[in-house]
C-alpha cells in the first residue's frame, strides 16, 4: 500500500507560490517558514519540497539528499533563532504530528520548531 498525497493541501499551495509565507530559510529541497497561528514566540514549520504526507512517509521514501537537507535546514533554523541550548539559547521543542491520533491538520510532512517560552510538559494526560 502506498501513501496518497493530496496536492491541494495548504503547504503544497505555499510551495507552488499560490499562498504567501513568511520564509525563514529555503534550500533546494526544504522550506522553513513561520506558522500562521504561532503557539510560542518562535513557531517555525520546516517542510520538504517533495510530496510526503508525514514523518514515516518522508523517512521511508525520501532520498538521502532530501533527508540530509531537511535536517540540516532544521538545525540551521535553530541556529538562526538562537535557541540552541548548548550554544547559550534557552531551548526549544521539535515535534511532528501524524494522522488521526497525532492530530495532524495539514497532510504534508512538517516539523514544528517551537521556542521563546517554557513549553511545559510534552503531553497532557488526557
Ligand atoms: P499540524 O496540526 O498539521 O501538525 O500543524 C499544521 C500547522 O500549520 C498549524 O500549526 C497551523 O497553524 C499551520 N498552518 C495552517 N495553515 C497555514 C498557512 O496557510 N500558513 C502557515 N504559515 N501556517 C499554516
Amino acid at each position: 500500500m502506498a501513501y496518497a498525497y493530496d496536492d491541494t493541501n495548504i503547504f503544497a499551495r505555499i510551495l507552488r507560490g499560490e499562498i504567501p509565507n513568511n520564509t525563514v530559510l529555503e534550500t533546494g529541497h526544504t522550506l522553513a517558514f513561520r506558522d500562521i497561528a504561532p503557539q510560542a514566540p518562535d513557531h517555525v514549520l520546516v517542510i520538504p519540497k517533495g510530496a510526503y504526507v508525514n514523518f514515516d512517509h518522508f523517512s521511508n521514501a525520501a532520498s538521502e539528499a532530501e533527508i540530509v537537507d531537511f535536517y540540516r535546514t532544521a538545525g540551521k533554523v535553530c541556529a538562526m533563532l538562537g535557541i540552541e541550548p548548548g550554544m547559550g539559547g534557552a531551548g526549544y521543542r521539535a515535534i511532528t504530528n501524524a494522522g488521526e491520533n497525532g492530530v495532524q491538520e495539514v497532510p504534508h510532512y512538517h516539523l514544528h520548531i517551537l521556542a521563546g517560552r517554557n513549553l511545559g510538559r510534552m503531553l497532557n494526560r488526557a
